[in-house]
């Protein structure tokens, strides 16, 4: 499924209200009955399933629709579009596991990063048979942890870029998308040549003691989520939602595999060992000044975990985001399984491919939901007719 940009100009406002109906729904249904999405739009619910916007479900205790990721990103394109952020979409840079990467830009043609967050695109099943890790919700719908993810990745990254650290500007944020500066870079995963290895290793690892002394691991701090600016050859981190506290219980134990995998990428691509590298403990105790807390300072002020935590983004929700990427990161060993033999890019072409094929059923299935509706031809003739 591609983002279209044609699709925000030319859906009619009845088929806006029944996916925003459906939205609205989706709050306390997974699968949002017909009759509430009557009740709330007062329309028909039909013509959204045509365009793959919301699905069919009919294999349920009721008869309802669910928005899928085409429908949640119509609602988030529009309103980015409506406040002016984004004008038009352009080409597709990244397919991660858990996300979408496009290219886009505002009315003046300046080019943007927009994230889309995929979660429970890959694993969600295996998650929902977690009993518990949702607290009291109901259901960990893939909608809800996206949003979460995106929410936390523009806290923190903007709290990280006011605060001078090398990080994408944040532009604007809705429902699961995230809108950055486009950094003109590569990520150092392809890069295979650095003027001084040793000199890289040390801002990277001196961007790590910065992080921790300001409340902060980043998490997946790994080839991947480092982009080497081609003008310049600084680096620029990017890829926050597993961001922790350095008061997290594990904390020491995130700080150390961020530390280990730069350790282990310099040995393994460029031959560079060193044995300087930063330890948890005498990172945070230290408060020497350099980058980090000054005699004197407010704690509140330096600690950047307080900082996101106050800025909205809640600690339950950090939690129940957290939860989610352990029972995923329990399944995938996330952040642990670059090993050189994946460098040739086959587990990329693997997973463009279970991606694609999991759409293309989504978009089958909306075909197959759509067929012989009666509430689907109504709003079409609507649609038609306007
Ligand atoms: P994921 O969570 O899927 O790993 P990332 O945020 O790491 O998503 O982005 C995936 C890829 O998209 C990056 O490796 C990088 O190549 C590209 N990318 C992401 N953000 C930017 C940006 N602001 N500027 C340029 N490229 C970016
Ligand atoms: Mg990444």
């Amino acid at each position: 499924m591609k983002l279209d940009a044609t699709d925000l100009r030319y859906i009619t406002s009845d088929e806006f209200r029944v996916l925003t109906a459906v939205e609205m729904g989706s709050k306390n249904h997974e699968i949002v009955p017909t009759a509430l999405i009557v009740q709330i739009s007062g329309l028909r619910n039909g013509g959204l399933a045509k365009r793959n916007l919301v699905a069919r479900v009919r294999n349920a205790k009721y008869d309802g629709y669910r928005l899928t990721y085409g429908g949640y990103d119509y609602l988030a394109m529009r309103t980015l579009s409506k406040r002016g952020t984004v004008h038009s979409v352009g080409n597709q840079i990244g397919v991660g596991k858990e996300s979408d990467i496009y290219i886009v830009a505002d009315s003046e043609a300046n080019e943007m990063v927009l994230k889309l967050h995929r979660l429970g695109r890959v694993s969600f099943r295996a998650i929902k048979e977690k009993r518990d890790y949702m607290g009291k919700r109901k259901s960990a719908s893939w909608m809800y942890m996206s949003r979460l993810a995106a929410q936390k990745e523009w806290a923190f990254m903007k709290v990280l870029h006011e605060h001078g650290f090398p990080v994408p500007r944040p532009i604007d944020q809705s429902r699961h998308t995230l809108l950055m500066e486009f950094i003109d870079a590569y990520p150092l995963r392809q890069i295979s040549e650095v003027p001084s290895p040793g000199k890289l290793y040390s801002t990277l690892m001196d961007l790590i003691i910065r992080f921790a002394k300001s409340g902060l691991i980043h998490g997946d701090f790994n080839e991947f989520n480092i982009l080497i600016r081609r003008a310049t050859g600084e680096p620029v981190v990017i890829d926050f939602p597993q961001m922790v506290s350095t008061s997290h219980t594990n904390a020491e134990w995130y700080f150390n595999r961020d530390v280990e995998c730069i350790r282990t990428f310099f040995r393994r691509r460029f031959r560079y060992e060193s044995n300087l590298y930063p330890r948890f403990r005498s990172t945070i105790n230290r408060k020497d000044g350099e980058g980090g807390a000054k005699e004197g300072d407010d704690d509140e002020d330096f600690r950047l975990d307080v900082v996101v935590a106050a800025s909205g983004f809640k600690h339950s929700e950090q939690q129940v985001l957290e939860e989610y990427m352990g029972a995923v990161g329990e399944d995938e060993d996330r952040g642990f399984s670059h090993s050189e033999e994946e460098e040739d890019g086959e587990d990329l072409s693997n997973d463009e491919e279970s991606i694609a094929s999991e759409r293309d059923a989504e978009k089958e299935r909306g075909e197959a939901e759509h067929d012989g509706s009666a509430e689907d031809h109504d709003l079409d003739a609507t649609a038609r007719g306007s």
